[in-house]
C-alpha cells in the first residue's frame, strides 16, 4: 500500500464525514449560502491541499481566509473535527496576517507594551486636541478603516494598575486575585476594568492589576505567528503571581491565558472568565436594582461560547438585577464580524456580517448592547455609528456596577 505524503499537516481534515450538521451554525455559510464558505467545504479544501490534489489558488485562499475561526462548527461536529487546530495550522502555514500591515504592527506591539501605551497616549492627545476626527475623515484605505474602528470618543485614560486593598476590616478580606489587563482591552475599554476593580474591592477582594497592558498571545497566534504568541505568553506569566487566581475580563483572552499557564506546567493557577466568577461569588446580601427600568440586548461572543464554555454566564449575572430586562441576541442573528484581527484582515466580510447583525435587531432597539469581548465591542460601536444609531455598548461588569452605584 502506498501512503500519499501530506504537505501541510492538515490530516485532521480527513475526519470530516460530510454530514452537514455544522452548516447552519457557520456565520459565513449563513451569509453566503455557498458550500465553499462552509466548514465542510473548507475541510475538503484543506484535505485536497494537504494531498497536493489542488493548488492554493486565489478562490480557495479567499474561501479559507473568510473563515472567522469562531469554532461554532467544532462545537456541533459529531466527528469531533478539531477545526480550531486546523485554523491555526492554516494561518501558521500561509502567514495570512503578514499580508496586512496594520496587523503586523499590532502583533509587533503585543511584544512592546510600553510602546503601545505611548501610542495610546499620543492618540488620546490627538483626541483632546480635536485632531483625531479630522484624521478619521482625511485618512484613506486600511488606515481609515482602522481609525473608524477605534472607540469614539477615544478613551483618555487606560485601565488602572497596582495593588488594591478593600476598604474593610482586615479580618474580612475574602481573597486575593489578579485581574488581567489585556493588551487591547485595557487601552480601549478602561471603564470596564475600573468597574471590575471597584466591584471586586466592594466584595472584599484584594486585587492586583499588572502595570502593563499584557497580551495573552491570541492575536499573534490566530494571525499565524505562534512564535510571537509564545514570547508574549512567557512575559505574561512573569507578571502574574503563579498560584493566585487570575480573572480575565475579556472573553477573547481567556483561552490563551489558561493555555499559557497549562503549557508552563502551572496546573495550580485557577483562571476564570470574569462574568462566570462574579456570578459564582455574588454576595449573599442579594441583588440590587437599577434606578430606572432598562432593556438591554446581550451579545454572546463566540469566544464566550466556545473557549470559555459558559455562554450563559453574563445572562445569569445580569438576571440578578432588578429593573433590567435582558434580551439575549439569538444565535441565528449571526456574527458581528470581529473575530480578532479578522475585522482588519477581511473588511468586506466583516462589514457584511456586522451590518446583517445590526439590521436583524430591526425595530427591537435596545437601550444598550452588552458584550464581554473588546473586538465585538469595537465592531458593534463602529457599525452602530455607521448606521446612525446611538446605542451604548458596555461590558456586563459595567452594568453590574451601575446597580452598586444606585444603592
Ligand atoms: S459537522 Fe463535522 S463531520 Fe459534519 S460536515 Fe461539519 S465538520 Fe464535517
Ligand atoms: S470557524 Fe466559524 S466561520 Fe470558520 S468554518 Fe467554522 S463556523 Fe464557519
Amino acid at each position: 500500500m502506498t501512503v500519499t505524503p501530506r504537505r501541510y499537516g492538515f490530516e485532521d481534515a480527513d475526519r470530516c464525514v460530510q454530514c452537514a450538521l455544522c452548516l447552519p451554525h457557520c456565520p459565513t455559510y449563513r451569509l453566503m449560502h455557498d458550500e465553499s464558505e462552509s466548514p465542510r467545504g473548507r475541510l475538503a479544501m484543506l484535505a485536497a491541499l494537504d494531498r497536493d490534489a489542488a493548488p492554493l489558488d486565489a478562490s480557495m485562499r479567499t474561501a479559507l481566509d473568510h473563515c472567522l475561526g469562531c469554532l461554532a462548527c467544532e462545537a456541533v461536529c459529531p466527528a469531533e473535527v478539531p477545526y480550531g487546530k486546523l485554523y491555526d495550522r492554516y494561518h501558521a502555514v500561509t502567514r495570512t496576517g503578514l499580508r496586512e500591515p496594520v496587523i503586523r504592527i499590532l502583533v509587533s506591539l503585543t511584544r512592546r507594551p510600553r510602546v503601545a501605551q505611548r501610542l495610546h497616549r499620543l492618540v488620546a492627545a490627538l483626541e483632546r486636541l480635536r485632531i483625531l476626527p479630522y484624521l478619521r475623515r482625511l485618512a484613506t484605505g486600511r488606515l481609515r478603516r482602522a481609525l473608524h474602528l477605534l472607540p469614539d470618543p477615544y478613551p483618555k485614560t487606560r485601565a488602572p494598575h497596582g495593588h488594591f486593598i478593600p476598604d474593610i476590616a482586615p479580618t474580612d478580606p475574602v481573597g486575593r486575585v489578579s485581574l488581567l489587563a489585556g493588551c487591547v482591552s485595557s487601552l480601549w475599554m478602561p471603564d470596564a476594568y475600573q468597574a471590575a476593580l471597584e466591584l471586586l474591592l466592594a466584595w472584599g477582594f484584594t486585587v492586583d492589576l499588572p502595570d502593563q497592558a499584557l497580551c495573552c498571545g491570541a492575536l499573534a497566534k490566530h494571525a499565524g505567528h505562534p512564535g510571537v504568541s509564545r514570547v508574549v505568553q512567557a512575559a505574561l506569566l512573569k507578571q502574574l503571581p503563579p498560584t493566585q487566581p487570575v480573572l480575565v475580563l475579556d472573553s477573547g483572552c481567556f483561552a490563551e491565558t489558561r493555555a499559557a499557564f497549562r503549557a508552563a506546567g502551572s496546573g495550580v493557577t485557577p483562571v476564570y472568565e470574569l462574568t462566570s466568577f462574579l456570578d459564582a461569588f455574588w454576595p449573599a446580601t442579594g441583588p440590587g436594582s437599577l434606578g430606572q427600568p432598562e432593556r438591554i440586548a446581550l451579545h454572546i461572543p463566540c469566544t464566550q461560547r466556545t473557549e470559555v464554555g459558559d455562554a450563559q454566564a453574563a445572562a445569569r449575572l445580569l438576571g440578578r438585577i432588578g429593573n433590567l430586562t435582558v434580551q439575549p441576541i439569538p444565535d441565528d442573528y449571526g456574527c458581528c464580524g470581529a473575530a480578532g484581527s479578522y475585522l482588519l484582515r477581511e473588511p468586506l466580510m466583516s462589514d457584511a456580517l456586522g451590518a446583517d447583525l445590526v439590521a436583524r435587531l430591526g425595530s427591537e432597539r435596545p437601550e444598550r448592547i452588552v458584550t464581554t469581548n473588546i473586538g465585538c465591542r469595537l465592531r458593534w460601536q463602529a457599525e452602530l455609528r455607521r448606521q446612525g444609531l446611538h446605542i451604548p455598548v458596555e461590558h456586563p461588569v459595567e452594568t453590574v456596577l451601575r446597580v452598586f452605584h444606585h444603592r
